[in-house]
């Protein structure tokens, strides 16, 4: 097992949030896991993406959304002109939940305090919520995620974005299309918040999953 954090050399803060997480314990999910996977992407960004929770390459390679699902993403990200240097990705919960089935309330709540220091390090302006289980342990809300996507949400200060999981879209992939639009909304706030220039022209939605 190797961690892409321990060759970094990462400022204190950081290093010490890394040892939080691998040593941390405040759920089942410590038990189990291979290790703690914290982030991808830049330390400081003004987009942060959190999705679920990692899965088995994700628990044995220690970074979040490296698989297909990941993979697509980034497909679809890079396409839009996004990538690691303008955001950084997480998860509701830093440890594989067994045999990838949904993290418990119980878990994604004992996991809060640690995304709450992530944020204040990470310092984003615009977060997307990738996926129902995002969307519905960050908000509270239970509404159905095809109702909320692509609708911006304000709160605290933050610009907030709903919308699919790039692992629903490997198994619907009619639904691409919506998850694509979405990131340009995500892009056009970027710019319009003078993050990013504008495109010159726009991007046509990439196919396959790279
Ligand atoms: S999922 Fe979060 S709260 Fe649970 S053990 Fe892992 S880091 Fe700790």
């Amino acid at each position: 097992m190797t961690s892409p954090y321990v060759s970094r050399s990462l400022p204190p803060a950081w290093q010490q949030f890394v040892e939080q997480c691998q040593n941390c314990r405040q759920c089942s999910l410590g038990q189990t896991r291979k290790q703690a996977v914290v982030w991808r992407g830049a330390l400081s960004a003004p987009l942060m993406f959190i999705g679920e929770g990692p899965g088995a390459e994700e628990d044995a390679r220690g970074e979040p959304f490296v698989g297909a699902a990941g993979r697509l993403l980034d497909l679809l990200l890079t396409a839009y002109g996004l990538d690691e240097s303008v955001y950084h990705i997480g998860n509701v919960v830093k440890c594989r939940p067994p045999e990838n089935r949904v993290p418990t309330e119980d878990e994604a709540r004992a996991c809060r305090p640690l995304l709450a220091r992530q944020f204040n390090l990470v310092k984003p302006k615009v977060i997307v919520l990738l996926g129902a289980t995002a969307f519905k342990y960050f908000t509270g809300s239970s509404e159905g995620i095809s109702k909320v996507r692509g609708q911006w949400i304000e709160k605290n200060g933050y610009l907030i974005l709903p919308t699919f999981h790039p692992a629903f879209i490997l198994r619907n992939n009619r639904e691409r299309i919506r998850l694509w639009e979405d990131i340009g909304l995500v892009r056009a706030k970027l710019e319009e918040l003078d993050y990013l220039p504008k495109l010159s022209c726009q991007p046509d939605m990439p196919a396959g999953r790279r």
